[in-house]
């Protein structure tokens, strides 16, 4: 799962979602550690900017 920048409002919603606690607030946006993400779908579902995409 991959985080698109340009939407990101950095609200947070996602990251208490994230059950490997993969994604972290930076300063600008979230991250999402592709090294630890499961690709469970949690924060696709939770982010209310649609800023979260399955990886093409
Ligand atoms: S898809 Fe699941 S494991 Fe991956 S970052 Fe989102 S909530 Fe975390
Ligand atoms: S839920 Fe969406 S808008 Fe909120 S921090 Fe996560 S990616 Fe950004």
């Amino acid at each position: 799962m991959f985080i698109r920048k340009d939407l990101c409002d950095i609200c947070g919603s996602c990251v208490s979602v994230c059950p490997v606690d993969a994604i972290t607030i930076e300063e600008f946006n979230a991250e999402i550690d592709q090294n630890v993400c499961t690709e469970c779908g949690n924060c696709l579902i939770i982010c209310p900017a649609k800023a979260i995409e399955h990886k093409s």
